[in-house]
């Protein structure tokens, strides 16, 4: 577990209030990144019991929206959420198991690709994400593959 002072910190920073639940939301997915919605109640229930889900659904969206948490939808997986914001990291994911490993970006800012034609727009963003099979996956014979 990490300190918990430096969460209470990133809170007060991004101008927000400290609160158990948004404490633990941060706890939780510095250590487990790319987490889903669930994974991360569950385990704020584990710490704090009763906390409804629609209240960590709650604290999600709000530090979303204050830049403390960054959200990620791959194609076909639940939205998921992660601390590390900021750096336009970008996603390798197993298409097998769906483990995501962080990449870090070799420009660091958005957009880090840029198309032959921007067709007169003032482009912000490249949505780069890696897919293929990881080393463990690549291990299991393709006949054990369900
Ligand atoms: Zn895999
Ligand atoms: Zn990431
Ligand atoms: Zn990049």
């Amino acid at each position: 577990m990490s300190d918990r002072h430096q969460f209470h910190r990133r809170l007060r920073d991004a101008g927000m209030r400290v609160t158990a639940p948004r404490v633990a939301v941060l706890e939780i997915l510095d250590d487990h990144p790319h987490s889903t919605a669930d994974f991360v109640a569950t385990g704020v229930r584990e710490h704090l019991g009763g906390v409804s889900t629609q209240t960590v659904y709650d604290v999600l969206r709000a530090c979303t929206n204050r830049g403390l948490l960054r959200r990620i939808e791959p194609a076909g997986s639940p939205v998921r959420y992660e601390t590390r914001t900021g750096d336009n990291h970008h996603h390798l994911i197993c298409r097998r198991c769906g483990e995501i490993v962080d990449i870090d970006c070799a420009a660091g800012q958005a957009p880090c690709a840029l198309p032959d034609d921007d067709h007169g727009y003032r482009i912000d963003e490249a949505e780069l994400t890696y897919w293929g099979e990881c080393p463990r996956c690549l291990e299991i014979p393709a006949m054990q593959r369900q």
